[in-house]
């Protein structure tokens, strides 16, 4: 038989060659360095028989970073886990053990239950397992025999595992432990470079809460001690950047279980929260956007006429109101598609822009509730722009000239993903070629790069997705643009054309923050905390050194009032109100002591940089701020 490579040579084979006699036929130092077969996107152990014609890529240790590479590593290091829990806490019985993303799992149930200190000293188990070096066997047994061994263990879970599998079934023996596995599994420890117990969760047996509770290692492993040691320092960041844990020592808000997945927002965090607003508010007005504001709740009638009902009503709450039913609104669009019809529309009057930062809700699944960025009260800065079809491409032009806009003001760059017709979609073929024409054609007369997501789009239109990558090098959606000839139309909005005939309107649906929830959460993390001057809950802290000074750290406070100024006369030292300062982030610190006054202020930057300004020259600064 033959196998097909990568660079589309054959390679001949006996009949019911392995991927590891392939390896070995190409050489011997592939042979030992392999630790997977690719086979159109998906993985298969190296100890299983190729088929004729099949097109293979051996993937080996040198594959650092590639994530099948990494997958069947770290599933490996998982089994080494549960021999080494096994070995160190007899009478513990285990569930499962998947990689997942960055790392792997494995669920256990222990007769008594360990905490977080027991990590270090299993982490030692799998190491000294990795010193003597283990190598993984293979067999493929009948359900029968797996039971009885698995019975035989105690191992009850693996036997319910058995009895619920299809398919033939597969051990893999590492030591002297053996695991009922699918695989694919490395052939031997000696590409595990790193290992890294990470955490201790509950888990409930096959996620239902119903079951008992499992407790679940949660680790990572690496090809490379430096690409460990990346990792960590890498989470260390992203754990310092946590908005969830900014938010808590900044005092922006809190998440309660009395409202799940609803922020509280605190004064501080209103502080951004508006000075976000004003910044909408005053940029729609520039751009010739009319803010308009329309109900909460609807008919669920209304959601069946938008098309909304069929899509998304599993991520509505439900009202009940006498005989009828009220549906919370999860989108503002038919709010504003009835606004229009509500009166005869000349072409004159457009384009018209409605704007509304309203409050909607989307009812998410608990688990995929995520601090600020992934919510079920969600406040966009919509809009809604009704245009004619010669229209489109202007109106277009203005949303990425305003999305431009407002990220370079956050120092943000913004990827530009076009989504085209999904399968759920309303209208028809031609109506779609139109709308993502449009799309296409605006980007390209920008000048601005794009990647396509086919059949990604909404289920009205076609839509250009705005995603910024952060510090750490995450991706985020923010804004998008939609254009959309289905809801005017099942909505049967109307205006007057040039022709006295009556036509549809299209609509262009908008959102440039996206929510303002996550948008927040986002520049939380973007910023470390570290907000700049003008979004600062807190500009200036003035610091008088001794209980003399307060008075006159207040008259300093009041002559800087058209800032958002704290005067922290607590009884604490002066370090440790600067450094409380320091950990608050606040941009300018001002200290007021005997030699101070306002031709001589102590001004403290944040980075601690100090100087001594004048009152005017102190004034020069923060407007450069
Ligand atoms: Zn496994
Ligand atoms: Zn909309």
């Amino acid at each position: 038989m033959k196998v097909v490579l990568p660079d589309n040579s054959e390679l001949e084979l006996p009949n019911g060659a392995t991927g590891l006699d392939a390896a070995r036929a190409i050489g011997p130092k592939l042979a030992e360095q392999a630790v997977l077969v690719r086979s159109n996107g998906s993985v298969h152990d190296l100890r299983l028989p190729l088929e004729d014609g099949q097109e293979i890529q051996i993937l080996t240790t040198r594959d650092t970073q590639d994530p099948d590479a990494l997958y069947v590593l770290r599933h490996s290091t998982a089994h080494l886990l549960a021999e080494a829990v096994r070995r160190l806490y007899p009478g513990t019985k285990i569930a499962i053990g998947p990689p997942i993303e960055n790392g792997f799992y494995y669920d256990f149930e222990f007769p008594e239950p360990i905490g977080e200190e027991a990590l270090n000293r299993i982490e030692d188990e799998i190491n000294r397992e990795l010193a003597e070096g283990r190598a993984w066997n293979r067999e493929e047994v009948s359900a029968e025999e797996a039971r009885r061994y698995f019975a035989e263990q105690g191992e009850e879970y693996k036997v319910e595992l058995v009895d619920t599998a299809d398919g033939p079934i597969s051990l893999y023996t590492q030591g002297d432990f053996t695991d009922l596995c699918r695989g694919p599994h490395l052939q031997d420890s000696k590409p595990i470079k790193a290992v890294k117990l990470t955490g201790l969760a509950g888990a409930y047996w096959r996620g239902d809460e119903h079951n008992t509770q499992l407790t679940r290692i949660y680790g990572t492993a690496f090809y490379d001690q430096a690409d460990l040691d990346a990792y960590l320092e890498r989470l260390e960041q992203a754990r310092a950047r946590d908005h969830r844990r900014l938010g808590v020592q900044l005092d922006l808000f809190h998440l309660s279980d009395h409202a799940p997945g609803m922020p509280f927002w605190h004064p501080k965090g209103m502080v951004i929260w508006n000075a976000l607003e004003d910044l909408r508010r005053r940029e729609n007005l520039k751009r010739g956007y009319v803010e308009v504001k329309t109900p909460l709740l609807y008919d669920v009638a209304t959601w069946v006429t938008s098309g909304h009902w069929d899509k998304f009503k599993d991520e509505m709450f439900l009202v009940p109101y006498g005989d009828r039913e009220l549906g919370l609104k999860p989108m503002n669009c038919p709010g504003h598609m009835l606004l229009f019809g509500s009166s005869l529309r000349s072409y004159r009057d457009l384009p018209l822009r409605y704007a509304e930062s309203s409050t909607l809700h989307r009812n998410e699944r608990a688990g995929t509730l995520h601090g600020l960025l992934r919510v079920q009260h969600v406040t966009q800065d919509d809009a809604h722009m009704f245009v004619t079809p010669e229209q489109i491409e202007e109106e277009i032009f203005g949303c990425l000239d305003f999305a431009a806009y407002l990220y370079d003001l956050f120092g943000m760059e913004a990827r530009f993903e076009l989504s085209t017709r999904p399968d759920n979609k309303l209208g028809t073929d031609e109506e779609w070629d139109f709308t993502e024409g449009a799309l296409r054609n605006a980007l390209d007369r920008r000048g601005i790069e794009y990647t396509v997501n086919e059949g990604d789009g909404a289920f009205y239109g076609p839509k250009i997705d705005l995603h910024m990558t952060d510090v750490l090098g995450r991706s985020w959606q923010m804004g998008t643009i939609q254009l959309d000839s289905q809801m005017p139309a099942r909505f049967e909005l109307k205006y007057m054309g040039e022709d006295n005939a009556e036509h549809t309107p299209y609509v262009i649906h908008r959102a440039l923050f996206g929510s303002l929830e996550r948008f927040i959460g986002i520049l939380v993390e973007h910023y470390a905390g570290a907000f700049p001057f003008w979004l600062a809950p807190v500009q200036i802290r003035v610091i008088p050194i001794g209980e003399a000074h307060r008075a006159a750290a207040h008259e300093l406070a009041g002559k800087l009032g058209e800032y958002r100024v704290e005067v922290d006369e607590r009884n604490e030292t002066v370090g440790r109100r600067i450094r409380d300062a320091e950990v608050e982030k606040i941009p300018v610190v001002i200290l007021f002591g005997e030699k101070e006054s306002d031709e001589s202020l102590a001004v403290r930057e944040r980075g601690g940089e100090q100087s001594t300004k004048s009152l005017a020259e102190l004034r020069e600064y923060l407007a450069t701020l």
